[in-house]
């Protein structure tokens, strides 16, 4: 019997053949009563030499005998499949139909030399809208990056944010939570192309955002038939305009608030600078009442505790707030870093540095907080001036070559990820999809 393009795959067709390569391999996670657990489906994604992908599904149970007979990567011949409908949440394929692998199915190896070793089927823009909050089918896209750091959030959850301008010339975010973060970070740079598969879109105040599942994998600089076309284009055009009030760059002695406001409330800019002095004595932190504004006096016998006056059972707030003096060759300008900056700097939260490694005095530096003076190169900080005082938002450490950014092609010979995904990332139980509201 003649092969099938997986094109041409429906539900409900009978005995056909296909011809593929197996790229994935996951157990889908599910979230009940707010626990998340395992399906009992074993899922596979195939695909043929058309470049065409559907998904398969087996059953959990039976993992070890459907290891003996697909293995990832592998090309088969295979028959004895039923032909049904998509899986209904979390598809990593827009694709209607689904297969069912049973005992009857048959995996014959065949060399499948011409069939591609990656999938994706990007997304256009428009697309995305109709995808918002909706998780039935996740999503691929691919950009060129504006900018990329950690970002972290009131609750103390430390995203990677890296801006797009897509095909299509909008800007579109993605969202990497704390669990996916080992597929890249601060070595992505403006200019860099990233594809990224099975995200999920959100919208936060019109901006469209890729937040990253469990299943999601990251190729950089992708160098693939697959993607030649769009990498193209996006190496073509021209970075997206910014806007004056947002990320204008600034030497260190153009700064200073009176000078630089005028009439206006703050500015937010950037700055390349080093951090020369901490000024130790105004202290690193500070506890604050969750039920008033008052300041928290450490107690400790066995476990510490942050004591209110005037309340009980309190929820301390910790939270940095350090005041340092940056530089450049034009001049010297006191900032202010509060939770926000100081966690992107750091990469550790206020909480543990007092909880875990019982920095309790405010006026003795954790060695953290002390070595962010030993950086000799330097830093590039994003920073909102305000009348009386200027907050350094975030921090991004950077070396001489990247900073003269989005005109050079300097991360060309950086190493791509293996294009086919680890399928233990996938079987790791991890949460389903975290989305703390951003
Ligand atoms: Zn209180």
């Amino acid at each position: 019997m003649s092969c099938k393009r997986i094109r041409d795959i429906q539900q409900r067709l009978k005995k056909q053949v296909i011809e593929i390569r197996v790229l994935r391999k996951w157990i889908p996670l599910v979230k009940k009563n707010e626990v998340v657990q395992k399906t009992n489906e074993l899922c596979y994604l195939f695909v043929d030499v058309h470049g065409d992908a559907i998904e398969a599904s087996a059953d959990a149970d039976e993992v070890e005998y459907y290891d003996s007979i697909i293995k990832l990567s592998s090309c088969y011949r295979v028959t004895g499949f039923i032909c049904t409908n998509r899986r209904p949440y979390m598809s990593t394929v827009n694709h209607e139909a689904s297969l069912i692998i049973g005992k009857k199915a048959q995996f014959d190896p065949i060399p499948g030399l011409d069939i591609p070793t990656v999938y994706f089927n990007f997304a256009t823009y428009e697309q995305l809208n109709d995808r918002v909050k909706d998780n039935k089918i996740l999503t691929d896209y691919i950009g060129r990056v504006e900018s990329n750091y950690l970002r972290p959030t009131t609750k103390n959850i430390v995203p990677r944010k890296t801006m797009l301008q897509d095909q299509w010339q909008k800007s579109v975010e993605i969202i990497l939570w704390p669990q996916m973060q080992h597929l890249y970070g601060d070595e992505v740079k403006e200019g860099d192309i990233i594809a990224i598969t099975s995200a999920a879109v959100t919208n936060h105040e019109g901006l469209m955002q890729l937040e990253s599942t469990y299943l999601t994998t990251v190729v950089i600089n992708p160098d693939l038939p697959q993607t030649a076309s769009h990498v193209e284009r996006l190496k073509k055009m021209e970075s997206i305009p910014k806007s004056d009030t947002v990320d204008i760059t600034l030497n260190v002695n153009q700064l200073n608030p009176k000078n630089l406001l005028g009439n206006k409330r703050m500015i937010r800019c950037k700055c390349y600078a080093k951090i020369t002095k901490i000024f130790e004595q105004r202290g690193w932190y500070y506890a604050q009442c969750s039920k008033c504004t008052n300041k928290l006096y450490p107690e400790e016998d066995e476990s510490l505790t942050f004591s209110c006056k005037d309340h009980d059972d309190i929820d301390p707030k910790l939270k940095y707030s350090l005041n340092v003096l940056i530089a450049d060759n034009t001049g010297t300008e006191e900032v202010v870093f509060f939770d926000e900056g100081m966690t992107a700097l750091i990469k550790k939260t206020c909480q543990d540095l007092v909880f875990k490694k019982r920095c309790i005095d405010p006026k003795i530096l954790p060695q953290e907080i002390r070595d962010i003076t030993k950086d000799d190169n330097d830093m590039l900080f994003l920073l909102t001036v305000k009348n009386k005082q200027i907050v350094v938002d975030n921090v991004l450490k950077i070396n001489e070559s990247s900073k003269n950014v989005g005109t050079s092609s300097q991360s060309e010979n950086e190493d791509l990820p293996p294009q086919t995904p680890n399928p233990k990332v996938n079987a790791v139980k991890r949460p389903l999809h975290d989305t703390p509201g951003i």
